[in-house]
């Protein structure tokens, strides 16, 4: 499938910064427009139906996937995490960059269908700094901190499938990598002729 539009995806292991760096991305750049996934898990503090997430019931969600409704769909932490076709492929169509922030096998899905998707996976800096990031979080017990460290190990591995590598070692240094890698897509010759096509015409470029 082609799009005029950008497709961004965005995996990272919990606690690795992905969620604060699309934030800091959406607020300086409104071209690109965040993709609303639903999920089959309760909302949290105030989480608010339709903006962070769609929340649906399990029958909800199974009625989505029979319908085909769903990119991709998997199971993170138990709970069943999908990006729909409606949430991504309507504004794709207009022109405007979308990005995902969902799991590695969601990210590894998505490439298999849009080829031309750009994908990014975000790694801490080391082991010990991941784990410091989550006990200061305070959100997780010990026995769910050691959940996510080894689930983390997995989704690292994965690493070498994704297009592009951010290190967040630095906030500010990996949010100006993520600033980069969507500002180097709109410079691509097929994008930048859609975007200029008056100063392509004047310069005699087919
Ligand atoms: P949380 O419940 O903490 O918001 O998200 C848990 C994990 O599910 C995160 O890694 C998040 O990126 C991922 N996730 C969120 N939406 C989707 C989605 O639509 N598809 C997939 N595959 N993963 C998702």
């Amino acid at each position: 499938m082609d799009y005029p539009g950008n497709l961004f995806v965005v995996a990272a292991p919990s606690g690795a910064g992905k969620s604060s760096l699309v934030k800091a991305l959406l607020e300086l750049d409104s071209h690109v427009q965040p993709s609303v996934s639903h999920t089959t898990r309760a909302p949290r503090g105030q989480e608010k139906h339709g903006r962070e997430y769609f929340f649906v019931s399990e029958p909800e969600f199974d009625a989505m996937v029979q319908a085909d409704a769903f990119v991709e769909w998997a199971y993170v932490h138990n709970h069943r995490y999908g990006t729909s076709k409606k949430a991504i492929e309507e504004r794709m169509a207009q022109g405007a960059d979308v990005i995902l922030e969902i799991d590695f096998q969601g990210a590894i899905q998505i490439k298999k269908i849009f080829a031309n998707a750009i994908t990014i996976f975000i790694l801490p800096p080391s082991w010990e700094e991941l784990r410091s990031r989550l006990e200061r979080r305070g959100e997780d017990s010990p026995e769910v901190i050691e959940l996510r460290l080894k689930n983390a190990a997995i989704e690292v591995a994965q690493v070498q499938q994704f297009d592009f590598v951010i290190i967040n070692e630095l906030f500010d240094r990996a949010l100006f990598d993520l600033k980069a890698i969507v500002h180097s897509q709109r410079l691509k010759f097929s994008a930048q002729r859609r975007a200029r096509a008056e100063t392509f015409k004047a310069l005699h470029i087919p």
